[in-house]
This record gives C-alpha cells, structure tokens and sequence, in this order.
C-alpha cells in the first residue's frame, strides 16, 4: 500500500492541486463553477469528453446545488467520477482472466515500443511465480535490440524460463515453441512479449493474427487475454495508441505504466470512456513490486488525497 501511494503520488498531487485551486475558488455552483470544473478535468488529462459528460451529470446533482461547503463539493465529485468509471459496463471485469483448471493461461502484452511491455511481464511473472504458479515467458520481441536479454534477465531474477529465439528470428516460430513447451511440460501461464511495430494498422493486425493462430493450434482457447501497455505519461497520445491498437486487435485490458512519472492521472478515465476497455494493471516504477491491479475507487479516492 504504502509503495503503491508512493509511486503515485506524482499523479495524485498534479491531480489533487488542480482541485484544490478549483476549490479554493468556490463560491457557488453557478455557470462559472462548471465552466472550472471542465477545464480542471481536461487539465487533468481525463479527455474533453469525460469531462463534459462529469460536468453534466453533476449539473442534474441534487447535493452539489445545495452544496455549501468545498468538502461537501468534493465529495459529490469524488462520487460521481467512481460512479460514472464504473457504470461504464462494457466490460466491468477489471481482473484477470484465466484458462479453466489444469490447462495453460497465455497472456498476449501488446503495445508500442518504450512502453513498458518487458518490463510489466518481468513485474507479473515475479508476482505469479511468487504466488505459486509456473510461469514461463516467450521473447517474441525480436525486432528490438535487447528486449530478449532484457527478458531474460527479468526471467533470471524471477527463477522464470524464458523461450528465445535468434536475433531478428521470425517471432511466430518462438511463439509456437513457447506455447508447445507450455503445453506440453503444464505450465500455468505463458505471457508472450511481443515486438511494438506500428507501421501501419495491416501489418500489425497481420502479425498478431498469425501469432493467435499459432497459439490456437496448441491451445484452441488462448490467448486469455491481448493486454496492450500504455505509458500514462503520453498522455493523449497514448489514446491514438490504443485506439489503433483496439482496431486491429482484440485487445481485452489496459495495463497503464509509468504512473510515477505523470501528475495526469486521469487518463484512466479517457481510456475507460473513450476506449471502453477495463485498464487491469498500474505500474508506478521499474522494480519488480511496482505494479497493482487497478481498482476504480481505490484509485480516485487516491487521486483526491
Ligand atoms: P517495451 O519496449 O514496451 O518492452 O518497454 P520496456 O519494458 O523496455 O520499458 C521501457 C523503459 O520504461 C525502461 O527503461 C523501463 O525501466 C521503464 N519503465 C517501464 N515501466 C515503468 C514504470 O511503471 N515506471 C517507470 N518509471 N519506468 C518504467
């Protein structure tokens, strides 16, 4: 808890400041009083969107008119944001999904390069591996120089093996030996590290596409989940990535990272408005302790601290 608060803690002040100056200007829920709200929100990098549809559903907000003290004004808020992250039903399953018992989960991580793939897999094996399970890794990233040793070296210190192929080897053929060896030697989950090329919508949805079909000969459920990484201090451009990302994949959840370096941390709200994708993972530092799993209230009530 207390790394987590941490680690967020860049965010949660940017955040927290804008509100307390909005506040500190209260003096009654007027036009003007709006108008601050939406352009607090924007600052906060919650989207233009989200900030509208907050703003005029607290315009309907019984409480907030007869609102007379800033507390009562920012708990209202506080309110409303929970309620309308988590009224966004389009996919409310924030956690994990698993293949059913005995068989192997396998875990796609997409996202353009720099975002924090390698280092969120290495974050998750140590988590599950610590947990009990079998873990083994795939480095199908062999586009980029260094993501394998990389990998290898977040599979060393996790006492996780890690399936590799040559420098610039054809990913689909490491991901075809990782997934047989997670089959057929009954590891509990593969996560696969894939390569961030984004030239263009085709080509990635081409690359991805054939790394499904490889899988699904093996394991004709898998994968359990297409995470796609988002660096949180992109802020608005991380957007554009996801929704490229979501157009040419079946991405199932976001994991956001980089929350210590952003005092925006409202781009979790753009990404579940805009997106409709349920973000599952924080990562808030490069140490293997610095991720969380992502829990709507915990984390605005966080934000306002
Ligand atoms: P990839 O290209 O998507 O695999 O990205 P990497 O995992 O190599 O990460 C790129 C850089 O971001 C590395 O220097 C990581 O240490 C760093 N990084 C990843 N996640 C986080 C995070 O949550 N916080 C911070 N501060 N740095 C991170």
């Amino acid at each position: 808890q207390q790394v987590y608060d941490e680690g967020l803690k860049k965010s949660r002040t940017g955040f927290a400041e804008r509100f307390n100056r909005f506040l500190a200007n209260f003096r009654t829920v007027d036009e003007d009083f709006f108008e601050d709200l939406e352009e607090t929100l924007v600052g906060a990098d919650v989207g233009f969107d989200m900030a509208i549809k907050i703003s005029d559903e607290l315009r309907e907000e019984v409480k907030l008119a007869n609102a007379k003290r800033k507390e009562d004004v920012r708990d209202v808020i506080i309110k409303k944001m929970v309620d309308l992250y988590e009224a966004d039903g389009v996919n409310e399953d924030t956690q994990m999904h698993f293949a059913p018992n005995g068989s192997t989960t396998v875990i796609l991580f997409v996202g353009v390069n720099g975002v924090g793939k390698t280092t969120t897999i290495g974050k998750l094996a140590s988590k599950y591996q610590q947990a009990g399970k079998s873990v083994l890794l795939a480095a199908a990233d062999t586009f980029r120089a260094g993501a394998t040793k990389q990998l290898q070296e977040w599979g060393e210190r996790a006492n996780v093996p890690v399936v590799a192929g040559k420098e610039k080897a054809d990913p689909a053929s490491v991901v075809f030996e990782a997934v047989a060896k997670a089959r057929d030697e009954h590891y509990d989950i593969l996560f696969v590290d894939t390569a961030g090329r984004l030239q263009n919508n085709v080509n990635l949805m081409q690359e991805l596409e054939k790394m499904k079909r490889i899988i699904q000969r093996e394991i004709p459920d898998a994968p359990h989940e297409v995470l796609l990484v988002l660096d949180a201090t992109t802020g608005q451009n991380a957007l554009q990535q996801a929704k490229l990302f979501k157009d040419s994949s079946d991405v199932t959840g976001i994991v956001l990272t980089k929350m210590d370096g952003t005092a925006k941390g409202g781009i979790v709200f753009a990404i579940r408005n805009e997106m409709h994708l349920p973000v599952k993972w924080i990562g808030f530092g490069e140490k293997a302790s610095d991720l969380r799993e992502f829990k709507p209230d915990e984390f605005v009530y966080g934000l306002f601290k």
